[in-house]
Formats: structure tokens, sequence, C-alpha cells
């Protein structure tokens, strides 16, 4: 499924993540095997009918499934130029 979305200026391309989506399974796998959560998991995200879906791929269970209710939001799908450059 392709979707086209508006792209919008002042929408970063940095990484600015404050709070990491997570399975609450692999948390509790990761503490108790003394690994870092971020590392354990294994999530994958993309596009659904309905909009965005975060899944853990480890467990094949939802983490996040998101309804845009039809509405296109602006985004930006570029990345910085010094990754273009490497
Ligand atoms: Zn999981």
């Amino acid at each position: 499924m392709s979707r086209t979305t508006p792209k919008r200026e002042g929408i970063s391309n940095e990484n600015e993540i404050k709070l990491f989506l997570h399975c609450g399974q692999c948390v509790e796998e990761a503490i108790s095997k003394g690994v870092s959560p971020a590392d354990y998991q294994s999530i994958e995200a993309g596009w659904t009918p309905i909009g965005l879906q975060v899944w853990c791929k480890r467990h094949d269970k939802n983490i996040i499934h998101i309804d845009f209710q039809g509405q296109q939001l602006p985004a930006n799908t570029t990345i910085k130029k010094d990754d273009q450059e490497r």
C-alpha cells in the first residue's frame, strides 16, 4: 500500500524521540535477562488500511495501532543531508 502524505516545513528529520514505544512483554523479558529493552525488542512499523501500526515481531503482538480517521497528516520522509553523503 502506498500512501502520500503532505510535506510540511518545520518537521525535523533528526531523532527527536522522547519516549520509546515498547512491547511490555519484551521489557519484562529484557529486564529479567539484564539486557537493554531497546536492544532486546524487535519491532516493525508500517501503514495499515486505517493508519500506522507498530508491531512486536518477537511476540507477534500489537504495540500500537493509530487510526488517522481518514486524515492525511503532514510528515517528513527525508534523511539528514550528512547521511545522504555516506
Ligand atoms: Zn515483545
